[in-house]
């Protein structure tokens, strides 16, 4: 089983080193999000052993418990959603919290650094498919949450995430991607500051993903195996 995971683990790589090639891109540009949420801390070892170090988790609840059984060092996103009652707590597990889409969420991590001095890369996510159950802020609004967010001392935007609507064809999710990159530049030219980062794509579309300017694809199940229920 490890086996297999360390294969996944390089042939992820290579995958993303051929998209980034073929785009014409530099797959440094591209960094490898292992999204370890459900996984046992042991099958995570493995991937931080072959010298991963770059970790995305879903629920501040099980974060709690697991990062602190890793190895200090890692870098922990936080890409689920997030509830304000739950800030204080990724406030303390994360180092980057990818899922920021409200204003009123944003205060309230400004809030808990605050307290604890600390300062927090964040990325506003874009509910890109307009998806009623899914998170994110509306394309419309997210000018205006940057704008504010931007005020806020203990928070530094470094650039904008989105989950598309799922589709069997990976191709399908490529004017989302465009349109999240779209988005991206607009608010650079607006505001006049850069947005380096686009977190997008997932295990079953990252090489379109990166051909449209991903730079940060976060994979779990192409990488760990199926998650089970
Ligand atoms: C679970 C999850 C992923 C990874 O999904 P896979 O399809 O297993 O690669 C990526 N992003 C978010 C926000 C997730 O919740």
């Amino acid at each position: 089983m490890n086996a297999s995971l360390e294969e996944n683990y390089h042939s992820i790589q290579k995958q993303i080193a051929l998209s980034a090639e073929k785009a014409g891109r530099d797959a440094r540009e591209v960094k490898l999000l292992a999204v370890s949420k459900k996984m046992e801390p042991e099958r995570i070892r493995v991937v931080w052993q072959l010298g991963h170090r770059l970790f995305g988790e879903n629920r501040v609840q099980e974060a709690k418990v697991k990062i602190p059984e890793m190895p200090v060092g890692g870098e922990w996103h936080f890409i689920g959603g997030l509830q304000s009652n739950k800030a204080k707590d990724a406030v303390e597990c994360f180092d980057v919290i990818e899922s920021v889409d409200r204003w009123d969420l944003a205060q309230e991590l400004q809030k808990r650094l605050e307290a604890t001095g600390r300062r927090m890369r964040i990325m506003l996510e874009v509910n890109v498919g307009g998806e009623a159950a899914k998170h994110g802020c509306s394309p419309e609004r997210v000018g205006e949450l940057f704008q504010k967010v931007m005020s806020l001392s203990r928070l530094e935007v470094i650039g904008l995430m989105a989950i598309p609507p799922f589709r069997e064809d990976p191709e399908m999710a490529r004017p989302f991607f465009v349109k999240l990159r779209e988005i991206r530049d607009r608010l650079q030219d607006s505001h006049g500051v850069p947005l380096p980062e686009l977190s997008m794509g997932m295990s079953h579309d990252y090489p379109v993903a990166i051909s449209e300017g991903s730079t940060l694809v976060r994979i779990g199940s192409a990488l760990f195996g199926p998650r089970g229920v």
